[in-house]
């Protein structure tokens, strides 16, 4: 069986905080690039027949209106921090306009933190128009959503258990510090692989620029874009024209045909 074609469109960038970060007046925060501009992480993936998202971020309502995606069919979590989850409740226009509940893949640890965030989704006498999904367990084996064959890869972030995930030739991994070597086994091959790369400095669960840029290179992959970048990276051009060949910085927007 061949595996479809999709394109991916990258409908956020940033960190927890995203870029602006409130309050900030860097140099990054005050740019007029609107590569600068990076909304919370999550790709929207696309084969002819079905859509999904990776995480619903805060900022997924105006990601979806950006985008002007009329359809979705699934979302898969990668863990269950707040800046991957909190745009969950803004699906039941989706649920409304589609008429069904929708589909949501996520590991046990993600649905205890949906449970927690989203309690009135899960309540036994539901309020009229509240989100309605229904829920699939997934774990570190592959299954398939719609015509989508996907592949789950377990990263660490600090301790948590993520979720990464590759769709036949393109990996995403948007929140991770360490990745066991027989899980490095599944994301080699990759053409294309996101992964996050906070800042330059160190930080305690996200891999920095130069981690980032040593996996890439450790894994072989040919091309590779980086997100769930901080402020603290710099400014996007600055940053990008000093990244080795095959590397560039993610951006809001960006679309991916793989
Ligand atoms: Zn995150
Ligand atoms: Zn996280």
């Amino acid at each position: 069986m061949s595996y479809p074609d999709l394109s991916i469109t990258f409908l956020g960038t940033g960190t927890s905080g995203g870029v602006p970060m409130i309050a900030c007046g860097c140099d990054v925060c005050t740019s007029e690039n609107q590569k600068d501009k990076r909304f919370r992480s999550s790709i929207l993936v696309q084969s002819s027949t079905t859509t999904l998202v990776v995480d619903t971020t805060p900022d997924f309502r105006s990601q979806m209106l950006r985008e002007n995606v009329k359809k979705l069919d699934a979302i898969l979590f990668t863990h269950p921090h707040k800046d991957h989850i909190a745009g969950l409740d803004d699906i039941k226009a989706y649920n409304f306009f589609q008429h069904k509940a929708m589909e949501v893949y996520a590991n046990t640890l993600t649905q205890e933190g949906l449970k927690r965030e989203f309690y009135y989704i899960f309540s036994e006498n539901k309020y009229p128009g509240i989100p309605n999904i229904n829920l699939h367990t997934i774990t570190d084996k592959p299954f398939t959503v719609g015509d989508i064959p996907v592949i789950p890869i377990l990263v660490f972030h600090l301790k948590m258990p993520v979720l990464a995930f590759r769709f036949g030739d393109f990996t995403y991994i948007t929140d991770a510090n360490r990745i066991d070597e027989t899980e490095k086994e599944k994301i080699k091959g990759s053409k294309i692989l996101v992964v996050n790369a906070l800042r330059k400095k160190e930080h305690i669960s996200h891999f920095n620029l130069q981690e980032a840029i040593d996996l890439v290179e450790e894994l072989k992959i040919p091309k590779a874009y980086f997100t769930h970048i901080s402020h603290q990276l710099g400014l996007h051009d600055e940053i990008n024209n000093e990244l080795p060949d095959g590397i560039q910085l993610a951006w809001d927007g960006l679309k991916l045909r793989v």
